[in-house]
This record gives structure tokens, C-alpha cells and sequence, in this order.
């Protein structure tokens, strides 16, 4: 069999792959990424939060991703019974980045892989992982093509990023059930030929609360296409008879805030499901690996959280392996595991409060506090790691007590 030395491997070419891949480059590294698919393809995972931007800057990505004229975002929009919570990043406790983008996730992810491949790495498409073994920290990979042509990678590090493939945690059973309920999507993209009928922002994302666990995402595309999706247990789905079209029109026309809107559009595909998306695995390293991206913890949609950590985690990540093939001594559980643990929990307290209703309950206050709603569109920022914020660094209890007292306050405002 044919073999390959480089000093690392990287799997999977999707922007966890790509930010890990071009850092290590620069560093001076052979690196070499291996992708199972032929790009561009199609993945979710459309709005990115302007944390991520830090990361794609690092990377030296931005000028690429700027040129293919994808949609500016510069906040988020929540919706439920007609009532708006809106944030604009400019109105934020955290000093960072106060715009990114809306990405059609295919043209987004070749892009990055392009400039990777521009700046001299090679990647190998549809050539997959199917074994690895270690020896110490180097190790031996072997990979197929799609016409069955096998091949070995001997590298001196591996950066799995493959994403909801999990190569490294299903090769060596390190998988583990995430804490998250188990959730389904119906999605699609569609022809919006009626965005100017929405009066305030029309291109900028929402999250619609449908009913109690059900909500839609609106991604609008520079292009005219907006990505639509209902998200909610797999019962909420059982309730809609049909074909996936069928379903998702009836769900489309079920809610008073799409209904209008979409009341048939073209869809681009068929709607697609999603579902039970939410893993994770005991340990983000090893010797001679390091887990980046999705194949680390994706917790769910609703805060557009996945690219960011996927981004942040393969930044971080490709900063360490580089000192650790330089001879350095590298503590991964206090510089990787731990710093990515810190991003994964903080989004993880906001997801389960979106999902109990405790941030209904914050976002659709009468008088929401500014100071307060600044310090939380800093999180919807994807600002996780800023200690200054206490919706940082007090995560869990701030969002519930923050909830307890505008429910009192609108409690004592019903009596009187
Ligand atoms: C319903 C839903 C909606 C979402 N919406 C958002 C959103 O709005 N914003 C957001 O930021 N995130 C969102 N996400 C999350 C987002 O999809 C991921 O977090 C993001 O794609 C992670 O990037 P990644 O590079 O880690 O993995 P991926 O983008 O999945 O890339 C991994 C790559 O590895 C390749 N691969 C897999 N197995 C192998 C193998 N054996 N050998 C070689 N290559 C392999 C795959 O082909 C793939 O190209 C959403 C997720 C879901 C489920």
C-alpha cells in the first residue's frame, strides 16, 4: 500500500478542518487534509455569530469569504405572538466584532477550503478515514478513495474535524450521549419573493417561537433564498401528515408569522430532516489527537453556536499542536479541554433556558434592562469566554434569576 508522511493529518475539510489546517500551515507544518466528500457540498449550519470572525481572521480567510458576497448580519431577531426581541451586536458589554455573516454553507465551506488549498495544502475529496492506529503520538491512517484505492498517512498528529462523521470518538468508542434532549428539524430553502413584506430588518435571522419546545429559523441569503427550518421533539413532527413538502407547508402555514410569507414557495430542495444531532464524547484529546469542531460537543441550533466553537475550538487547537511539534510541553486539559468545555457549558445554560422558557420569559419582558440585554447579546455574540460578563462567568444562575424577578415584578404590576 502506498504511504504518505506529513507532520499532520486533518479530517475533514469543513471550516473546523480548514481554520486548524491553515493555522498549522502557516506555522510552517506539513499538514494534509483528507475530506470524505466532493465539495461543494451541502451542510447546515447557515449564521455565524462574529466571534467566529476572530478565528476566520487568524486563519486568513476573511478576504475569500468577503468576495463571494454572502449576507452581512449585524444582530438577531426573536419572535413570539407578534412580539420582537431585537439585538444588534453593536450594543454589546464585549468589545469584539459586531457583524459576521449568513452563509450558504456549501459555497462558504469551498470557499474556505479553496483558500487552504491556495495556500499550498493539499486535500484529498472523497477519501475517507476507515482505520487509524497509533503508535505513541504518531500514528498510521489509512484512507480510501471512492474507486476503493487504499492508502496510508503516517503523521505525527491528528486533527479530527469530520464533524457529525466522528471518526476518532466512533473508531475508538469514545462516544457518549449528549445531556440534551433528543430534537428533530424539517428544513429547506425557498424562493422568498415576499422578504419586503417584513417591515424591520427583513435580512436578518429569526427565531420564531412557535409553541412551547417548537421554533423556526429565517436565515435570509443575499441571493433572494432564505433558509427556513422547524425545530422541536420528533412528536411535534409525528402531528404532520404527508410527504416532507406536505408536512413542512402544513407547518409553514400553521404559524401566524410564515404563513403569509412562504404560502407556496418554491423550494430549492426537498425538505430535508435532521435529527437527534446532539453527542459528545469523554475527552477532546490524546496522545497524538486532538477533536475539534462537532466532533467535540454540537448542542442544537438556536444559538447558532455550532461554526463558532467548531472555529474557536480548531484555532485554539491548532495553536497547541503547533508547540507540541515543536517539543514543547503542552497541558491539554487546562489549554484545550477546558477553555472549549467553558464555550460548549455557557451555550449549553442558554439552550436549555431557551428550551424551559426562562428566556421567553427574559426576552419578551415589558422593560427589558439595556445594560442587561447587552450583556446577553454578548453571548448571542458568541462571547463565551468573557469573565467580565456576568451572563458569562454566573451562566446557569443569572439567566433564572433574572426570570424570577421580571416574573415577580410583572406579578406585583398584575395585582396592583
Ligand atoms: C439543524 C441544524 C441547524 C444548524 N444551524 C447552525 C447555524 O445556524 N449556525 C451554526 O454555526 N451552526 C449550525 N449548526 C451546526 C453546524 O452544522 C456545525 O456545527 C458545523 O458544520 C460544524 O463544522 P465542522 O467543521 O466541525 O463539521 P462539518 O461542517 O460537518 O465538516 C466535517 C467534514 O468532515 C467530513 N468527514 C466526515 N467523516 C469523514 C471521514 N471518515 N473521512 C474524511 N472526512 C470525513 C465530512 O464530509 C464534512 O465535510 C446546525 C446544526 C444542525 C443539526
Amino acid at each position: 500500500m502506498q504511504t504518505e508522511k506529513v507532520d499532520v493529518l486533518v479530517i475533514g475539510a469543513g471550516p473546523s478542518g480548514s481554520v486548524a489546517a491553515s493555522i498549522i500551515n502557516k506555522a510552517g507544518y506539513s499538514v494534509k487534509v483528507v475530506e470524505k466528500l466532493k465539495f461543494p457540498r451541502f451542510v447546515i449550519g447557515e449564521s455565524l455569530l462574529p466571534r467566529c470572525m476572530e478565528a476566520l481572521t487568524e486563519a486568513g480567510f476573511i478576504d475569500a469569504i468577503s468576495e463571494r458576497g454572502f449576507q452581512q448580519k449585524f444582530g438577531a431577531k426573536f419572535v413570539k405572538n407578534g412580539a420582537i426581541c431585537d439585538f444588534t451586536f453593536e450594543e454589546q458589554h464585549t468589545k469584539g466584532w459586531t457583524w459576521t455573516w449568513q452563509v450558504q454553507r456549501a459555497d462558504f465551506d469551498k470557499t474556505l477550503a479553496d483558500t487552504v488549498e491556495k495556500m499550498g495544502v493539499p486535500i484529498a475529496y472523497e477519501t475517507t478515514v476507515t482505520d487509524i492506529k497509533f503508535h505513541g503520538s504518531d500514528s498510521v491512517t489509512t484512507v480510501e478513495d471512492i474507486h476503493g484505492n487504499k492508502k496510508q498517512i503516517e503523521a505525527r498528529f491528528i486533527v479530527d474535524g469530520s464533524g457529525y462523521g466522528r471518526v476518532i470518538p466512533k473508531l475508538f468508542g469514545l462516544d457518549k450521549p449528549s445531556v440534551l434532549q433528543s430534537r428533530k428539524a424539517l428544513f429547506a430553502h425557498t424562493k422568498d419573493i415576499r422578504r419586503s413584506m417584513v417591515r424591520d430588518q427583513p435580512n436578518r435571522i429569526t427565531a420564531v417561537v412557535h409553541k412551547k419546545g417548537v421554533w423556526i429559523w429565517i436565515i435570509p441569503f443575499s441571493t433572494g433564498i432564505t433558509s427556513v427550518g422547524f425545530v422541536g421533539e420528533p412528536s411535534f413532527h409525528d402531528g404532520f401528515p404527508g410527504t416532507r413538502e406536505e408536512q413542512f407547508r402544513a407547518m409553514l402555514e400553521s404559524e401566524p408569522h410564515t404563513a403569509e410569507r412562504f404560502r407556496d414557495v418554491e423550494f430549492v430542495f426537498e425538505p430535508r430532516v435532521l435529527e437527534a444531532w446532539s453527542a459528545t464524547t469523554d475527552k477532546f484529546y490524546g496522545d497524538g489527537f486532538v477533536l475539534t469542531g462537532n466532533v467535540t460537543e454540537f448542542l442544537d441550533p438556536i444559538f447558532s453556536s455550532g461554526v463558532t466553537l467548531a472555529t474557536v475550538s480548531s484555532q485554539t487547537a491548532a495553536k497547541l499542536v503547533i508547540k507540541k511539534l515543536k517539543g514543547e510541553e503542552v497541558d491539554w486539559e487546562k489549554d484545550y479541554m477546558e477553555p472549549t468545555m467553558q464555550g460548549v457549558n455557557v451555550f449549553r445554560s442558554y439552550v436549555m433556558a431557551w428550551y424551559e422558557g426562562t428566556l421567553d420569559t427574559i426576552f419578551f419582558s415589558e422593560k427589558p434592562d439595556p445594560l442587561v440585554k447587552q450583556q446577553i447579546c454578548s453571548v448571542l455574540a458568541g462571547y463565551v469566554w468573557d469573565q467580565s460578563n456576568p451572563f458569562v462567568s454566573n451562566h446557569e444562575e443569572a439567566l433564572k434569576r433574572l426570570a424570577r424577578l421580571i416574573e415577580l415584578t410583572e406579578k406585583i404590576k398584575t395585582v396592583e
